[in-house]
């Protein structure tokens, strides 16, 4: 099975929640242009290329955050919201700037669209979300993207860590990708790592 990604941060990611690697994109494949207006629809676009240039099962994640007060941005443009050269340096100050300036609701959550493409061509998709707030005052050095000012919900309301300054261990369990990739794995009859 193949994954479809050139994100390190997300292959690592999704190899610790398995507990196993995974066969990447040979170098030469290109990337498709993730125009569609949902994770979902996204992720299929991935998977579905990936599907063409291979012929193996694949699996492809589309993944970002939504802010309440910015009526759902960055959403499917969290990657490249400050431009498409951008670093998660970039469009998390960004996301920051616009919040402080609308002084609106900083609740937000992460959303994970896997997309597989098992080896008789048929799709499947499973969704995570992991609920939350955006902080100002940005702290931690894991994960990546957004994380430093992302608190999540489910930490409990006394825990004021952000996602950047748990463990991955105490991320995978509540995030929107370990979520989707645990129900990926169960949908594989796979007892997944974490
Ligand atoms: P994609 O590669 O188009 O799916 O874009 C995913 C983008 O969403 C990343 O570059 C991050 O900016 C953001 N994102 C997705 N998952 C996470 C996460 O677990 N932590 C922080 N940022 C994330």
């Amino acid at each position: 099975m193949i994954f479809a990604s050139r994100n390190a941060h997300k292959v690592a990611e999704v190899e610790q929640i398995l507990g196993f690697d995974l066969e990447l994109l040979p170098d030469d494949v290109e990337s498709p242009p993730e125009d569609a207006e949902t994770f979902a629809g996204n992720a299929l676009i991935k998977a579905r290329s990936a599907r063409e240039a291979t012929g193996q099962a694949v699996i492809a994640d589309d993944s970002g955050i939504e802010v309440d007060s910015l009526d759902g941005r960055p959403g499917v443009r969290s990657a490249r919201y400050a431009g498409e050269d951008a670093t998660d340096g970039d469009n998390l100050a960004k996301v920051l700037g616009e919040l402080a300036a609308n002084g609106g609701d900083p609740g937000a959550r992460y959303v994970c669209a896997i997309a597989y493409i098992d080896d008789a061509g048929e799709e499947h998709l499973f969704e995570g979300t992991c609920a939350g707030r955006l902080v100002q005052d940005i702290r931690g050095t894991g994960g990546f993207g957004y994380d430093p000012a992302f608190i999540p919900d489910e930490t409990g309301p006394a825990d004021e860590r952000t996602m950047a300054e748990i463990t991955s261990d105490e991320k995978h369990a509540i995030s929107h990708r370990g979520k989707a990739v645990r129900d990926l794995a169960r949908h594989l009859g796979l007892q997944p790592y974490l």
